[in-house]
């Protein structure tokens, strides 16, 4: 979906740790000398992602950055794969504290293992083996280029980091300063055309979270881009105001 001038939404399917069918949103943003893809997918996706990318208008092979919001595996799962088939070298952009993380040099927070043993428990023969199989040799790639909160990247008209904690330690957020668009993550969700709050479940440090819903609200921000659950923009400021006072 196209979003704004050289702004896409690339929704992908994915099948789930329970084999239920589900979406996630990567977000392309691009203009004449920068292509950059935020976030990518779960390990094995490199394909749709291509596919995606060329559906949006813009030749995968012209990709050089990629910034990651967080550490988690559906965020980080094919990162290795574009990084290595990339003809050019891409760099990859994400917050200091999720360096070693997504670097294989610590263990993915939420994959510890009794976290892991519940998870698995429960699914059926197959899947466990091929979840078993991504833990046991979890997505890793170099980061390049670390960044911190308020920083404005000088890129497609410039995209400011807003550092956002809670979900994971350096969870970070986008906005889009042209075109007012807020790239989420998973600091907000959105479901059956609503905006909603963190997903406690999936959340790290709840009460950041919600302290980290405060800081968006100093955006003017039209539309937002959830990682799950695609594209809000029914009064983005208003409902973001109401959630971080909630
Ligand atoms: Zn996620």
């Amino acid at each position: 979906m196209r979003l704004a001038d050289g702004v896409a939404v690339l929704e992908l399917p994915f099948r789930g740790p329970m084999g239920v069918q589900g979406m996630i949103n990567l977000t392309l943003i691009w203009d004449n000398d920068t292509v950059i893809l935020v976030d990518t997918g779960f390990p094995g996706q490199l394909q749709q992602i291509r596919e995606a990318v060329d559906w949006a208008g813009v030749p995968f092979d012209r990709l050089d950055k990629v910034i990651i919001t967080h550490q988690d595996i559906d965020h980080i799962g094919s990162l290795p794969d574009i990084v290595w088939e990339s003809p050019r070298k891409v760099e990859v952009l994400a917050h200091e504290e999720e360096k070693p993380y997504i670097e294989g040099r610590k263990p993915q927070i939420k994959a510890n293992p009794e976290r892991l043993a519940q998870m698995l428990a429960v699914m059926p023969e197959e899947q466990r083996r091929r979840m078993e199989a991504v833990f046991a040799n979890p997505p890793k790639a170099g980061v390049d280029t670390a960044v911190s909160d308020g920083e404005v990247l000088p890129y497609c008209g410039g995209i400011t980091v807003i550092s956002t904690p809670g979900h994971t330690p350096g969870h970070i957020c986008l906005y889009l300063n042209q075109s007012k668009i807020l790239i989420a993550g998973d600091a907000l969700v959105a479901a059956e055309g609503k905006l909603f709050g963190p997903n406690p479940q999936a959340t790290f440090d709840l009460d950041a979270a919600l302290k980290s819903l405060k800081k968006l609200t100093a955006y003017d921000i039209e539309t937002v881009v959830c990682y799950h659950g695609g594209v809000y923009s029914d009064g983005a400021n208003e409902r973001i105001a109401e959630l971080a006072n909630g």
